[in-house]
Protein backbone atom coordinates (compact mmCIF):
# COMPACT_ATOMS: atom_id res chain seq x y z
CA UNK A 1 0.00 0.00 0.00
CA UNK A 2 0.96 3.70 -0.19
CA UNK A 3 0.77 6.66 2.29
CA UNK A 4 1.57 9.63 0.45
CA UNK A 5 5.07 9.00 -0.72
CA UNK A 6 5.94 6.39 0.93
CA UNK A 7 5.68 2.59 0.03
CA UNK A 8 4.53 -0.04 2.71
CA UNK A 9 4.93 -3.49 2.61
CA UNK A 10 4.49 -6.60 4.30
CA UNK A 11 7.12 -9.24 5.14
CA UNK A 12 5.48 -12.65 6.56
CA UNK A 13 7.03 -14.72 9.28
CA UNK A 14 3.70 -16.41 9.91
CA UNK A 15 0.25 -16.28 9.16
CA UNK A 16 -2.31 -18.89 10.76
CA UNK A 17 -3.87 -20.15 13.41
CA UNK A 18 -2.88 -18.59 17.02
CA UNK A 19 -3.38 -19.45 20.37
CA UNK A 20 -6.37 -20.18 22.14
CA UNK A 21 -8.92 -16.83 22.75
CA UNK A 22 -9.41 -17.54 26.20
CA UNK A 23 -5.61 -18.63 27.16
CA UNK A 24 -4.54 -15.04 25.04
CA UNK A 25 -7.06 -13.10 25.47
CA UNK A 26 -7.99 -14.04 29.61
CA UNK A 27 -11.27 -11.39 29.76
CA UNK A 28 -12.92 -13.16 26.80
CA UNK A 29 -16.82 -13.94 26.99
CA UNK A 30 -17.76 -15.91 24.46
CA UNK A 31 -21.22 -14.27 25.01
CA UNK A 32 -19.39 -10.46 24.42
CA UNK A 33 -17.78 -12.27 21.08
CA UNK A 34 -21.17 -13.79 19.68
CA UNK A 35 -21.98 -10.23 17.86
CA UNK A 36 -18.67 -9.96 16.38
CA UNK A 37 -18.84 -13.96 15.03
CA UNK A 38 -20.20 -12.60 11.39
CA UNK A 39 -16.74 -10.59 10.64
CA UNK A 40 -14.52 -12.63 12.82
CA UNK A 41 -15.10 -16.45 11.66
CA UNK A 42 -12.96 -17.36 9.88
CA UNK A 43 -10.44 -15.14 8.87
CA UNK A 44 -9.80 -14.49 13.04
CA UNK A 45 -11.21 -17.08 14.97
CA UNK A 46 -11.94 -20.35 14.14
CA UNK A 47 -14.31 -22.01 16.98
CA UNK A 48 -14.36 -25.06 15.66
CA UNK A 49 -10.37 -25.80 16.41
CA UNK A 50 -10.61 -23.06 19.69
CA UNK A 51 -7.97 -20.79 17.97
CA UNK A 52 -7.60 -17.39 17.12
CA UNK A 53 -6.13 -16.50 13.54
CA UNK A 54 -3.16 -14.20 13.95
CA UNK A 55 -0.24 -13.22 12.32
CA UNK A 56 3.85 -12.39 12.68
CA UNK A 57 5.29 -10.26 10.16
CA UNK A 58 7.16 -6.58 9.79
CA UNK A 59 6.36 -4.02 8.12
CA UNK A 60 9.20 -2.26 5.40
CA UNK A 61 8.49 1.18 4.99
CA UNK A 62 10.13 2.53 1.94
CA UNK A 63 10.81 6.01 1.87
CA UNK A 64 12.28 7.82 -1.28
CA UNK A 65 15.49 7.90 0.14
CA UNK A 66 15.45 5.72 3.30
CA UNK A 67 14.15 2.37 4.03
CA UNK A 68 12.95 1.06 7.42
CA UNK A 69 11.89 -2.17 8.77
CA UNK A 70 9.44 -2.36 11.76
CA UNK A 71 9.73 -4.98 14.09
CA UNK A 72 11.33 -8.05 13.05
CA UNK A 73 9.33 -11.35 14.19
CA UNK A 74 10.99 -13.75 15.89
CA UNK A 75 14.13 -14.91 13.71
CA UNK A 76 15.10 -18.77 12.71
CA UNK A 77 17.04 -21.35 14.85
CA UNK A 78 16.19 -19.36 17.79
CA UNK A 79 15.92 -21.34 21.13
CA UNK A 80 13.16 -20.55 23.50
CA UNK A 81 11.89 -22.95 25.49
CA UNK A 82 9.56 -20.96 27.50
CA UNK A 83 7.89 -20.68 23.98
CA UNK A 84 7.59 -23.20 21.87
CA UNK A 85 5.56 -21.61 19.66
CA UNK A 86 8.62 -19.41 18.83
CA UNK A 87 10.84 -21.44 19.15
CA UNK A 88 12.98 -23.02 16.42
CA UNK A 89 11.60 -21.66 13.23
CA UNK A 90 12.79 -21.92 10.11
CA UNK A 91 10.85 -19.72 8.17
CA UNK A 92 11.01 -18.09 4.93
CA UNK A 93 11.08 -14.52 6.53
CA UNK A 94 14.07 -13.79 4.31
CA UNK A 95 13.26 -14.73 1.19
CA UNK A 96 10.44 -12.89 1.49
CA UNK A 97 11.95 -9.38 2.02
CA UNK A 98 13.96 -10.38 -1.20
CA UNK A 99 10.79 -10.93 -2.86
CA UNK A 100 9.49 -7.79 -2.08
CA UNK A 101 12.96 -6.71 -3.80
CA UNK A 102 14.74 -5.41 -0.73
CA UNK A 103 17.99 -6.76 -0.03
CA UNK A 104 19.03 -7.19 3.89
CA UNK A 105 22.27 -4.95 2.83
CA UNK A 106 19.66 -1.65 1.90
CA UNK A 107 17.96 -1.43 5.23
CA UNK A 108 18.79 1.92 7.09
CA UNK A 109 16.74 1.53 10.02
CA UNK A 110 15.64 -1.50 11.67
CA UNK A 111 12.87 -0.10 14.10
CA UNK A 112 11.80 -3.02 17.44
CA UNK A 113 8.42 -1.27 19.03
CA UNK A 114 9.76 -3.68 21.95
CA UNK A 115 11.92 -6.25 22.56
CA UNK A 116 10.14 -9.56 22.96
CA UNK A 117 11.03 -12.59 20.98
CA UNK A 118 8.55 -12.62 18.43
CA UNK A 119 9.69 -8.18 17.95
CA UNK A 120 13.23 -8.84 17.63
CA UNK A 121 14.12 -12.22 16.48
CA UNK A 122 15.57 -11.39 13.07
CA UNK A 123 17.58 -8.39 14.37
CA UNK A 124 20.39 -11.34 13.83
CA UNK A 125 20.74 -14.80 11.92
CA UNK A 126 22.77 -17.59 12.28
CA UNK A 127 26.24 -17.83 10.06
CA UNK A 128 28.29 -20.54 10.33
CA UNK A 129 27.34 -21.18 14.16
CA UNK A 130 27.87 -17.46 14.71
CA UNK A 131 25.09 -14.92 15.53
CA UNK A 132 25.33 -12.10 13.19
CA UNK A 133 23.23 -9.03 12.38
CA UNK A 134 21.24 -9.46 9.74
CA UNK A 135 20.76 -5.68 8.70
CA UNK A 136 24.69 -5.00 7.88
CA UNK A 137 24.26 -1.47 7.51
CA UNK A 138 21.55 -0.61 9.81
CA UNK A 139 20.72 1.32 12.83
CA UNK A 140 18.85 -0.70 15.31
CA UNK A 141 16.47 2.04 17.11
CA UNK A 142 14.88 1.07 20.00
CA UNK A 143 13.72 2.88 22.98
CA UNK A 144 16.54 3.27 25.73
CA UNK A 145 14.09 2.20 28.62
CA UNK A 146 13.32 -0.21 27.20
CA UNK A 147 16.65 -1.64 26.27
CA UNK A 148 17.58 -0.82 29.66
CA UNK A 149 14.23 -2.61 31.13
CA UNK A 150 15.39 -6.24 28.87
CA UNK A 151 19.21 -6.33 30.03
CA UNK A 152 18.46 -5.31 33.96
CA UNK A 153 15.76 -7.60 34.24
CA UNK A 154 16.63 -8.83 38.08
CA UNK A 155 14.58 -11.99 37.52
CA UNK A 156 14.96 -13.06 33.46
CA UNK A 157 13.27 -16.04 32.27
CA UNK A 158 15.41 -18.45 30.16
CA UNK A 159 14.00 -16.92 26.74
CA UNK A 160 15.12 -13.38 27.77
CA UNK A 161 19.05 -14.81 28.69
CA UNK A 162 18.84 -16.44 25.21
CA UNK A 163 17.29 -13.28 23.80
CA UNK A 164 20.07 -11.03 25.35
CA UNK A 165 22.73 -13.47 23.96
CA UNK A 166 21.54 -14.18 20.46
CA UNK A 167 20.25 -11.15 19.49
CA UNK A 168 20.67 -8.26 21.59
CA UNK A 169 25.00 -8.40 22.74
CA UNK A 170 25.39 -8.95 18.43
CA UNK A 171 24.37 -5.94 18.16
CA UNK A 172 26.15 -4.14 21.05
CA UNK A 173 29.08 -5.72 19.39
CA UNK A 174 28.81 -4.44 16.00
CA UNK A 175 27.95 -1.09 17.52
CA UNK A 176 24.42 -1.03 15.60
CA UNK A 177 21.93 -0.16 18.54
CA UNK A 178 20.68 3.70 18.22
CA UNK A 179 18.61 3.97 21.67
CA UNK A 180 16.63 6.77 21.52
CA UNK A 181 14.75 9.41 24.22
CA UNK A 182 11.28 9.36 23.35
CA UNK A 183 9.83 11.59 21.37
CA UNK A 184 12.11 11.05 18.54
CA UNK A 185 11.52 12.41 15.13
CA UNK A 186 13.79 9.44 12.99
CA UNK A 187 13.22 11.19 9.49
CA UNK A 188 10.61 14.02 8.86
CA UNK A 189 8.04 11.10 7.78
CA UNK A 190 8.52 9.28 10.93
CA UNK A 191 8.04 10.26 14.86
CA UNK A 192 8.82 7.80 17.79
CA UNK A 193 6.23 8.05 20.79
CA UNK A 194 6.49 6.15 23.62
CA UNK A 195 3.17 3.92 23.88
CA UNK A 196 3.68 1.99 27.42
CA UNK A 197 1.88 -0.59 28.76
CA UNK A 198 2.24 -4.17 26.78
CA UNK A 199 5.78 -3.43 27.95
CA UNK A 200 6.42 -0.58 30.54
CA UNK A 201 8.41 0.75 27.77
CA UNK A 202 7.09 0.01 24.43
CA UNK A 203 7.45 2.63 21.82
CA UNK A 204 5.13 3.09 18.49
CA UNK A 205 5.99 4.77 15.00
CA UNK A 206 3.72 7.21 13.06
CA UNK A 207 4.24 7.73 9.50
CA UNK A 208 3.00 11.11 7.82
CA UNK A 209 3.66 11.67 3.66
CA UNK A 210 1.46 14.10 1.48
CA UNK A 211 -1.41 14.31 3.94
CA UNK A 212 -1.93 10.29 4.63
CA UNK A 213 -0.63 8.66 8.17
CA UNK A 214 -0.26 5.48 9.63
CA UNK A 215 0.52 4.34 12.88
CA UNK A 216 2.84 1.16 13.32
CA UNK A 217 1.21 0.16 16.80
CA UNK A 218 3.35 -2.94 17.27
CA UNK A 219 1.71 -4.86 20.19
CA UNK A 220 -0.68 -1.73 21.68
CA UNK A 221 -3.25 -3.93 20.32
CA UNK A 222 -2.73 -8.09 19.26
CA UNK A 223 -6.25 -8.98 17.84
CA UNK A 224 -9.27 -6.58 16.26
CA UNK A 225 -11.58 -7.55 18.25
CA UNK A 226 -9.87 -5.11 20.73
CA UNK A 227 -10.74 -2.16 18.84
CA UNK A 228 -14.27 -3.07 19.30
CA UNK A 229 -13.31 -3.91 23.07
CA UNK A 230 -10.08 -2.21 24.22
CA UNK A 231 -10.75 -2.84 27.67
CA UNK A 232 -9.47 -6.76 27.17
CA UNK A 233 -5.45 -7.03 27.54
CA UNK A 234 -3.64 -10.09 26.15
CA UNK A 235 -2.32 -12.36 28.42
CA UNK A 236 1.63 -10.69 27.64
CA UNK A 237 0.87 -6.96 29.00
CA UNK A 238 3.08 -6.56 31.42
CA UNK A 239 1.69 -3.34 32.61
CA UNK A 240 -2.01 -4.05 32.20
CA UNK A 241 -3.91 -0.77 33.29
CA UNK A 242 -1.62 1.18 31.71
CA UNK A 243 -1.90 -0.85 28.77
CA UNK A 244 -5.66 -0.72 28.54
CA UNK A 245 -5.40 3.60 28.92
CA UNK A 246 -2.85 3.66 25.76
CA UNK A 247 -5.19 1.30 23.77
CA UNK A 248 -7.91 3.57 24.46
CA UNK A 249 -5.73 7.06 24.00
CA UNK A 250 -4.32 5.42 20.43
CA UNK A 251 -7.51 4.08 19.09
CA UNK A 252 -9.80 7.50 19.92
CA UNK A 253 -6.80 9.63 18.23
CA UNK A 254 -7.29 7.28 15.50
CA UNK A 255 -10.69 7.74 15.32
CA UNK A 256 -10.56 11.18 14.71
CA UNK A 257 -8.51 11.37 11.80
CA UNK A 258 -8.05 9.43 8.22
CA UNK A 259 -5.05 7.06 9.70
CA UNK A 260 -4.29 3.46 9.27
CA UNK A 261 -3.64 0.94 12.36
CA UNK A 262 -1.17 -1.04 11.30
CA UNK A 263 -0.44 -3.85 14.29
CA UNK A 264 1.73 -7.11 14.06
CA UNK A 265 -0.51 -9.89 14.70
CA UNK A 266 -3.61 -9.08 12.80
CA UNK A 267 -4.56 -11.51 10.41
CA UNK A 268 -5.62 -11.00 6.94
CA UNK A 269 -6.07 -8.11 5.70
CA UNK A 270 -3.39 -7.25 8.65
CA UNK A 271 -4.17 -3.56 9.09
CA UNK A 272 -7.64 -1.49 10.04
CA UNK A 273 -9.00 1.89 10.18
CA UNK A 274 -10.81 2.95 13.42
CA UNK A 275 -14.27 4.17 13.08
CA UNK A 276 -16.55 6.08 15.60
CA UNK A 277 -16.84 4.82 19.52
CA UNK A 278 -19.36 2.42 19.79
CA UNK A 279 -20.47 0.35 23.18
CA UNK A 280 -17.07 1.44 25.00
CA UNK A 281 -14.99 0.49 22.05
CA UNK A 282 -14.57 1.49 18.36
CA UNK A 283 -15.80 0.43 14.58
CA UNK A 284 -12.81 -1.78 13.08
CA UNK A 285 -13.17 -0.92 9.56
CA UNK A 286 -10.97 -3.63 7.83
CA UNK A 287 -12.23 -3.52 3.73
ZN1 LIG B 1 4.01 -9.48 19.66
Amino acid sequence: MRVGKAEVLRIEEYHGLGFPPQAFLPDWEDTLVQKHLHWMVPRHYVPDEGRLVGSIHSWLIKLPNLTVLVDTCSGNHKHRPDNPFFSMKNSSYLENLLAAGVDPDEVDYVFCTHLHIDHAGWNTRLVDGRWVPTFRNAKYVVSRNEFERLVSDPNPSQDHLNLIVDTIQPIIDSKQWLLIDTPFQLCDELYIEASPGHTSEHCHVTLSSGGERAVFSGDIVHHPIQVHIPTWNSSACSVPLQAIRTRMQVLESLSETDTWLMPVHFARPFCCKVGKPQDGGFECIMD
